[in-house]
């Protein structure tokens, strides 16, 4: 089998995450993973909350010293340098123009917001119905994708599963098949893929985001291109279930995983 990649990665250049690059790099290196991507977060349409705008990454010090890093290891270990970039019909203008000057090897699309509301906020659900807000979720999902082209899989396409209070609720990806499906054949389409995330597998979901229903569905439709990423925001979690999430994609057809360099994908045999 081949080493596993880690494609979905943070640091202290994300709001939600305290840890040095250097700690990651040092983490995959002890797992002997095969290479890694930082994409720490980048959302424009964040709300601003006592009047500090959240997830706003510092592009020109990241990419600075994200080279500095790359350089640092180059003959050490391979480490690619992406963003996850909050999608948003809003700034669809924004977004289609970020990195201009071709930086970054990698760009995850993600919905963290449903319609400019945080889902990880418990006041988000108060007084919503549950499976309302999951079909609007994944509507959004298709309005985002309608305008927003500059981004290379689809970050965990189920997350907003993860922060359902109500844990007696068990959210069935079969429920939303018809919808999930428009989505990804919109991306077929598009020539964009999605990302298998590991971190729902920690939690109380014990389910990869997405879910095994919907890997297959991808695969079946003809989907080929998918990213593995912990999403993990410390180094204890850099390159976690990565063993479990190959056996997932096996299970769902899929003999290849997907990195990113320069924004082209490379196939990595399972
Ligand atoms: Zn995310
Ligand atoms: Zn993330």
């Amino acid at each position: 089998m081949n080493r596993p990649a880690d494609y979905h990665i943070h640091t202290f250049f994300s709001e939600d995450s305290d840890e040095s690059p250097d700690n990651i790099i040092a983490k995959a290196i002890s797992l002997n993973l095969k290479c890694i991507c930082f994409t720490d977060h980048n959302d424009y349409d964040w709300p601003v909350i006592d009047g500090k705008k959240e997830f706003s990454l510092d592009y020109p010090s990241y990419t600075k010293y994200m080279e500095k890093l790359k350089f640092k290891y180059k003959d050490i270990f391979p480490v690619y340098i992406g963003v996850e970039q909050g999608l948003s019909q809003t700034s669809a203008d924004l977004i289609n123009n970020y990195d201009q000057d071709n930086f970054l090897d990698f760009i995850i699309g993600s919905s963290h917001l449903v319609y400019g509301a945080d889902p990880y906020e418990k006041e988000f659900w108060t007084g919503r119905d549950i499976d309302k807000s999951i079909g609007d979720y994944y509507e959004s999902i298709i309005e985002n994708l309608m305008v927003c082209n500059n981004f290379d899989v689809y970050g965990h396409l189920d997350y907003i599963t993860r922060y359902i209070p109500d844990k007696t609720y068990k959210y069935d990806p079969n429920k939303y098949m018809e919808i999930i499906e428009v989505i990804l054949k919109k991306l077929i389409e598009n020539g964009k893929g999605i990302e298998l995330n590991t971190a729902g597998l920690k939690c109380q979901l014990n389910a990869a985001n997405p879910d095994t229903p919907v890997l297959k569905l991808y695969r079946q439709l003809g989907g080929e291109i998918i990213t593995v990423g912990s999403d993990a925001h410390k180094a204890d979690d850099v390159g976690k279930f990565h063993d479990k999430a190959y056996t997932l994609l096996k299970e769902a057809g899929f003999n290849y995983y997907t990195i990113f360099k320069r924004r082209h994908p490379e196939f990595i045999p399972l």
